[in-house]
C-alpha cells in the first residue's frame, strides 16, 4: 500500500529543550498518522543519537543531513557513514541545495555519497532542482537530467533501487514561495519517466517527493497530486503544531 514519504529537515536548528519539546508533543499523537505515512527526523548531525533515542520506539526514522565521503581517518570536523549508521540512522540527505551552494558540494561529489550511503544499506535521499534562472531559461529538465545522469554513469541502470528523490526547485527552499503543485506534479512525472526509461521494472517503487516552502495550507494541494509521494519540509517542520497538521493531511489524504 502507497505511504506518503514526510521528512523534516531542521537544518542547523535546534537545542536539547526545543527537540525534547518537539518529540514529547509527537509521541502523543504520532501513532493516529503512521497508517500512511512514513515519517523521517533529520536532526542537526550532534543531536542525531539523542534523536534518535526518543523516537526508536515510535515507528519513526532518523535521517542525517549530510555525510562525508570518507569512512574514517584524518578527516577532521567529519561525519562518517559508518558512525551515522551505528547510531541508527537510516536516511542521508544528500545533494541538498544548500550544501550545493554554500559547501561548493557538485554532481561528482554528491553521486560519491550516493553510492557510498547504498553501499552500507542506508537510504540516500537525493535531492535534485534547478535555480530560478535555470527555471526561466527553461532549462529545468536539462538540469535534473545532468543531476541524474551523474549517478546513472556511477551505479548504473537500478542506482535509484532503494533510494529517494526530493525534488527541490531551489528557488521555493526557505523562500515562502512554493512552486506550483501543477508543476511540480508534471516534473515529477518526468523525473519517474526519465528514470523509468533505464529501469522500468521499478517505476513504481520509486518515491519522489516535493521540497519548498511547504506547510499546513499548501500541503493538501501537492500530495493530491498522483506522482508526488511525499514532502521533504524546512521550515515548517520545526514546529510540532504544524509539522502535526500535515502528518494528518497526508494521512488523511491516502484514507479517502
Ligand atoms: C528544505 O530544507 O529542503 C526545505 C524545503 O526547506 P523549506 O521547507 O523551509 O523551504
Amino acid at each position: 500500500m502507497k505511504k506518503n514519504f514526510i521528512v523534516a529537515n531542521w537544518k542547523l536548528n535546534g537545542n536539547i529543550q526545543t527537540i525534547s519539546n518537539f518529540l514529547n508533543h509527537l509521541r502523543l499523537k504520532i501513532s493516529l498518522y503512521l497508517q500512511n505515512n512514513t515519517v523521517v527526523i533529520a536532526p542537526s548531525t550532534i543531536y542525531l543519537e539523542r534523536v534518535y533515542n526518543y523516537i526508536k520506539d515510535m515507528n519513526i526514522f532518523l535521517g542525517a543531513q549530510n555525510v562525508d565521503i570518507n569512512t574514517q581517518g584524518a578527516f577532521t570536523g567529519e561525519t562518517s557513514i559508518l558512525m551515522l549508521k551505528d547510531i541508527g540512522a537510516k536516511y542521508v540527505i544528500v545533494g541538498h541545495s544548500e550544501r550545493r551552494f554554500l559547501h561548493n558540494e557538485n554532481n561528482e561529489l554528491i553521486s560519491k555519497k550516493f553510492g557510498l550511503v547504498k553501499s552500507l544499506n542506508l537510504i540516500p535521499i537525493l535531492c535534485i532542482g534547478e535555480t530560478e534562472t535555470q527555471k526561466k531559461k527553461n532549462k529545468t529538465k536539462e538540469i535534473l537530467t545532468n543531476q541524474l545522469n551523474v549517478i546513472f554513469q556511477d551505479f548504473g541502470e537500478k542506482a535509484f533501487i532503494n533510494s529517494i528523490i526530493a525534488y527541490e526547485p531551489i528557488w521555493s527552499i526557505g523562500t515562502g514561495i512554493s512552486a506550483d503543485p501543477i508543476y511540480v506534479q508534471s516534473i515529477h512525472k518526468f523525473i519517474k519517466d526519465y528514470i523509468n526509461k533505464y529501469n522500468s521494472s521499478d517505476i513504481e517503487k520509486i518515491i519522489v517527493q516535493y521540497g519548498g516552502s511547504v506547510n499546513s495550507k499548501n500541503a493538501k494541494n501537492f500530495l493530491e497530486q498522483p506522482d508526488i509521494d511525499g514532502l521533504l519540509i524546512g521550515s515548517a517542520s520545526l514546529m510540532y503544531e504544524e509539522f502535526l497538521k500535515i502528518l494528518k493531511i497526508s494521512n488523511d489524504i491516502l484514507c479517502k
